[in-house]
């Protein structure tokens, strides 16, 4: 019997094996396919997500694959600038570049290959699960391969990550919730030659356009990729046709100058699961929830479950949680997902206002906003923090945030925090903060491992002040932070802290 089996290996199945490989965790992963989906569908990722491949030991490896993501201009009615997206400047708090462009195969081949690799995770390409069945102590699956053979495979608990037509959530009865975003795009992906280049933006576009809203992405190298509105007019089909998706983009581009990587009409969607656990199923990705790409999150958004879950998981099945403990993924991932969807769904409206009247209104607000000056707004003050689950009653600002993570002085080199630290329980304490701290820490449960470390300690030395401007900005003198990066709590006095810790006990 496995701990956990894994269906699909996309993104998210992929990081929730290599998660669950990590811990030594018995994990079998099967996916359909037997290769990585050969074209790009997601082009954008973060730097929190950046933070898992670093936990997964892949940032070096797909770097090479990997670009700053530009900034993102839009454009309105007449087209004057109306509002500027932006990275957060250096130093950067999770220890990357806080928006990246990507090459999805390249980087998905990078980590299928360290996944199959561990030696606790087994991996079965071509096999689809075709059939299912839960018990009050396992999961059951039914696995086929293409020669039609079959075997059993049963595991403690079982994660679907088998996309947005997910076979295992309609298997277990879970709906999806319509967050009311339904329109017809065309998404395309060109491999664009000097002459092109040439011509184009150097920045990234959104043209708020009523009568075709765009948005223009510069991708790593040569890689530049529309997302173009199809009008109620127009069949999203005969759109995706070389000759229609040349006549769109002639705007910027003619044949000679890039080729056409992949065009494909997509219905975008915003929908999320009602339930995210059916006894000992989860689900998790694109199975759980689907949103318009305006943001690049889609990705960005399983890979966040799966680092929630895996450590939950972890805990439970190395008897360090109770079960109850798994509840909070449902919890933490489905309010995350479905406020950030909604901001989401709010940049497309934006985008794609279609009544020309509204859109002139939407240009003047927001330049009344900026006072006529459009100044830019990094990307990453629209995700949400986590509300509810496994964090500290006590409504500090800080908690459900993500903690930053620091380059500390090395003799040879800096490195990253969690590097250093791991990336299990930690708790972070100001330098100066009296030894009651430590004592309070010492209440902590064994098992849950907790390391404790005092900024500016030696060995501990932060090159930017990261660390320190969090700690000023929080008004607070301990972070207790959960294995996914998460601050579960924030403290001005031991007892807190202590306290806290007590209730974290299993
Ligand atoms: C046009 C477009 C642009 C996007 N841009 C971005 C972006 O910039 N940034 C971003 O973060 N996201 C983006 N996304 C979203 C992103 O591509 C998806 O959210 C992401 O690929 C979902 O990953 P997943 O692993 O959950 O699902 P999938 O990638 O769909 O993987 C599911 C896997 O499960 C397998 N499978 C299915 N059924 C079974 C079964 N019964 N048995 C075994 N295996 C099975 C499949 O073969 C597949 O490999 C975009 C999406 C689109 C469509």
């Amino acid at each position: 019997m496995f701990d956990v089996a894994v269906v699909g290996f996309g993104p998210t199945g992929a990081v929730a094996a290599g998660l669950l490989g990590l811990q030594g965790i018995r994990t079998f992963v099967c996916d359909e396919q037997t290769e990585v989906y050969d074209k790009p569908r997601a082009i954008a990722l973060d730097h929190e997500i950046m933070r898992v491949f670093q936990q997964l030991g892949i940032a070096e490896a797909i770097e090479p694959f990997m670009e700053p993501f530009t900034n993102s201009e839009f454009y309105g009615v007449d087209g004057q600038l109306i509002k500027c997206m932006s990275t957060v400047a250096p130093p950067y708090p999770l220890g990357f570049s806080p928006s990246l462009v990507f090459t999805q195969p390249a980087l998905e081949a990078v980590l299928r290959q360290r996944v199959s690799g561990m030696p606790s995770v087994q991996v079965k390409l071509g096999h689809q699960v075709t059939a299912l069945q839960t018990s009050d102590d396992a999961v059951s699956i039914t696995v086929t391969n293409a020669q039609g053979h079959s075997s059993q495979v049963t595991a403690r608990f079982l994660i679907a990550c088998d996309g947005a037509s997910s076979f295992v959530r309609k298997q277990v009865g879970i709906e999806l919730e319509d967050l009311g975003f339904d329109e017809p795009w065309l998404v395309v992906d060109v491999k664009v030659n000097e002459k092109g280049m040439a011509k184009l933006p150097k920045v990234s576009m959104q043209y708020c356009e009523p009568q075709r809203p765009c948005t223009y992405v510069i991708g790593p190298k040569n890689h530049r990729r529309w997302e173009i509105a199809i009008n109620p007019n127009e069949d999203p089909k005969q759109m995706a046709t070389p000759e229609a998706t040349w006549k769109l983009l002639s705007r910027w581009l003619q044949p000679d100058e890039a080729t056409l990587w992949r065009q494909a009409s997509y219905q975008f969607h915003a929908l999320v699961a009602k339930e995210w656990r059916h006894k000992r199923v989860f689900i998790a990705g694109d199975a759980a929830h689907q949103q318009p790409p305006f943001l690049g999150q889609g990705m960005c958004q399983g890979i966040r479950d799966a680092a929630n879950l895996c450590w939950k998981l972890a805990h439970v099945l190395h008897e360090r949680a109770s079960d109850a403990l798994l509840d909070s993924y449902c919890t933490e991932r489905k309010g995350h997902v479905t406020e950030l969807t909604s901001r989401i769904k709010g940049i497309g409206q934006l985008v794609g206002q279609r009544d020309l009247q509204k859109a002139r209104e939407r240009d003047a607000r927001l330049l009344a906003e900026c006072g006529g000056q459009v100044k830019p707004t990094p990307r990453q003050n629209v995700q949400p923090a986590l509300v509810g689950g496994c964090l500290d009653s006590a409504k500090h600002l800080a908690v459900g945030t993500l903690f930053p993570q620091a380059w500390i002085e090395q003799a040879a080199s800096p490195v990253r925090m969690d590097d250093l630290l791991g990336c299990g329980w930690r708790l972070l304490l100001q330098s100066d903060v009296d030894t009651s701290w430590e004592q309070a820490a010492a209440a902590a449960q064994p098992s849950l491992s907790l390391k404790v470390q005092r900024l500016n300690a030696p060995g501990f030395q932060e090159s930017s002040g990261v660390l320190a401007s969090w700690f000023e900005r929080m008004g607070c003198q301990a972070a207790l932070v959960r294995p996914d990066h998460y601050v579960y709590g924030a403290f001005n006095n031991a007892q807190d802290l202590q306290a806290a810790l007590m209730v974290l006990k299993p």
